[in-house]
């Protein structure tokens, strides 16, 4: 399960607060290098884990909570607030354009997850009562295309492909047969590499600037922790990214994406993928995740 471990240990630091009764400042701030080690461990950036733990510390060390009669539960408190405002604080729900189609650019590195949760985005679309346009941009992969068809079939939902032509002309005539059949989102499903290197980050440049995307959503995956995070880093200073999907977080993840991808990069994860369904993607609540790594 996610977030096992960091759970668990966050759980023990608490624990051992919680049997104290009156804290002193140093049990807090015992408490908080503990907090520290398990974020670490749980592949938090360095910066973010010590960061938080020093809001935290401030915040508690406060008199209110040093005085009042449960301070344990305070601190635990205070972690769970800090904990749903370093995730972003509230839901970042997509943004629509005012005039149809709106246009969402998919991107991400190969196997990320992209292509599946284009489909799932599409399949939560329809039952919103829009009509997702799906469009085949990755002309590199072979199999992309047919893999895009198949998904989009399963998610009920139809897929424009021109075969291997220029993405940025497939991107636009998509736009235009959208128009024309009545698709008011458009999801372009675009190529992905094993790595970020100049020739893809070129293609998705160009694709911005041509379509000018509604919304830009980068496709991470949660098991490759810190990498996941570095990944998002990159994108955004090259693409400026307008938010994140964090794919696989019903693997055996140890969080640390999931905790430092808004601090890093300043933009939000709006979806986590939580299985290989199509129905297996869930908006993002900060808060529940909070409260669900807190246990
Ligand atoms: P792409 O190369 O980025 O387009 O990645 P794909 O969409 O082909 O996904 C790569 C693999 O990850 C596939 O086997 C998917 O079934 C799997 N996958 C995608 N999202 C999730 C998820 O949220 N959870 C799990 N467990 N597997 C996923």
């Amino acid at each position: 399960m996610a977030f096992e471990g960091l759970s668990d240990k966050l759980s023990n630091a608490f624990k051992k607060l919680k049997n104290k009764g009156k804290l002193t400042e140093s049990d807090v701030k015992e408490a908080m290098r503990e907090v520290r080690l398990a974020l670490l461990e749980a592949d938090v950036n360095f910066k973010v884990a010590k960061n938080f733990t020093n809001k935290v510390t401030e915040r508690a060390i406060g008199q209110d909570v040093m005085e009042s009669l449960t301070p344990a539960q305070m601190v635990v408190k205070i972690v769970n607030e800090e904990l749903t405002a370093l995730m972003g604080g509230e839901e970042e729900k997509i943004k629509f354009a005012s005039k149809p189609p709106t246009v969402i650019m998919m991107c991400g590195l190969q196997g990320s997850g992209k292509t599946t949760h284009t489909a799932k985005l599409a399949k939560m679309l329809k039952s919103q009562g829009r009509r997702p346009l799906l469009v085949a941009c990755d002309i590199y992969r072979p199999a992309a295309i047919d893999q895009l068809k198949v998904v989009g079939a399963k998610a009920g939902a139809p897929v424009f492909e021109m075969g291997k032509k220029n993405p940025v002309k497939i991107a636009k005539e998509a736009i235009k047969h959208a128009k024309d059949y009545g698709n008011d989102v458009v999801i372009l499903d675009t190529a992905g590499r094993l790595h970020i290197d100049e020739e893809l980050m070129e293609e998705l440049k160009n694709i911005k600037k041509e379509v000018n995307p509604d919304e830009i959503l980068l496709v991470i995956d949660s098991m490759t922790g810190q990498d996941a995070v570095n990944v998002a880093k990159s994108f955004n200073d090259l693409l400026e990214i307008t938010g994140v999907i964090l794919t696989k977080l019903d693997g055996d993840t140890r969080g640390g994406a999931a905790l430092s991808v808004k601090e890093v990069t300043g933009k939000p994860i709006k979806f986590c993928g939580t299985g290989e369904k199509l129905e297996d993607l869930e908006v993002f609540h900060p808060d529940r995740m909070a409260s669900r790594i807190l246990g």
